[in-house]
């Protein structure tokens, strides 16, 4: 019988992953990946591995999660190392649970491997700090996102000014997602920050204002959404969209100076 280790690729730049990450990786029989892990990362695996994108679409239809559990435990009985590779790290809104009880009821051994989630990693490239002392005492991972038609997150439960919340998934809610946090009781003049591609080539960061991202256009994915104070763009956020967006916050003036809808 193998193992199963469940496994996160971070946020995009191979040289966030983890050594022991790449490790697994370069051990592993089958990798059954997400469709946000790069290249660079499963070029990593062996030439005779068996690489398996499951984030894909069969058509219309994406293969399910009932689908990849069954694939994970067909695999593990008949090779010794599969790697489950997730973005990001595996336990944030990564359907990780589903697996690990699929693993578990199947009496199948495995490990999971943490890796920098999407929130630290556009933290990090805004070089906001998260919970800036002076600014938040706490920070909020959420997601925007429905399931079964039901909303997953109740935002008005975590709004607060020494709030920062980390929103997953915001993919064209803006606008609800300010206006929920507005009705909440935030101002809108709170800054947020939106990184697209966090760590890739492609990233792109847009620095505005709870106001203004009401009427924000719709941008692609994988974009994550930071509202807080910690937020505001400091003196050394150099990106043009930055520079821009500062004027928009010092002046607090209602337009949306971010050029969204450029995002690729
Ligand atoms: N397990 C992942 C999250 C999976 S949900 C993690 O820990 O990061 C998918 C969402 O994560 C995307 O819709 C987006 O909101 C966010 N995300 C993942 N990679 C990202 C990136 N490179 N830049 C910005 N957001 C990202």
């Amino acid at each position: 019988m193998g193992k199963v280790y469940l496994i996160g690729a971070g946020p995009g730049d191979p040289e966030l992953l983890t050594l022991k990450a790449a490790r697994l990786i370069q051990n592993a029989d089958v990798v059954l990946h997400d469709a946000l892990v790069a290249d660079a990362v499963l070029d990593l695996a062996r030439p005779h591995a068996l690489l398996v994108d499951v984030g894909k679409r069969a058509g219309d239809r994406r293969i399910s999660q009932q689908d990849i559990n069954r694939m994970m435990v067909q695999f593990a009985t008949t090779v010794a190392t599969v790697v489950r590779l997730k973005g990001g790290d595996p336990l944030v809104f990564g359907r990780a649970a589903e697996e690990m009880e699929a693993l578990r009821m199947a009496g199948i051994e495995f490990e999971v491997v943490p890796g920098i989630t999407a929130a630290v990693a556009s933290a990090a490239q805004g070089k906001i700090s998260l919970t800036d002392r002076d600014k938040a005492g706490a920070v909020v991972f959420l997601t925007a996102q429905h399931k079964n038609g039901k909303k997953l997150t109740d935002l008005a439960q975590f709004a607060s000014k020494r709030t920062t919340l980390a929103i997953y998934m915001p993919n064209g809610q803006y606008a609800a997602i300010a206006n929920e946090a507005i009705t909440a009781g935030l101002s809108r003049w709170t800054p947020c920050l939106i990184v697209l591609n966090a760590s890739c080539p492609n990233q792109e960061m847009y620095w505005t204002n709870l106001d203004s991202l009401r009427s924000a256009p719709r941008i692609k994915s994988p974009s994550l959404l930071i509202i807080g104070e910690v937020a505001r763009p400091q003196r050394d956020s150099t990106s043009t969209v930055a520079q821009q967006a500062t004027q928009t916050l010092t002046t607090q003036s209602t337009d949306f100076h971010s050029p969204l809808g450029r995002a690729q």
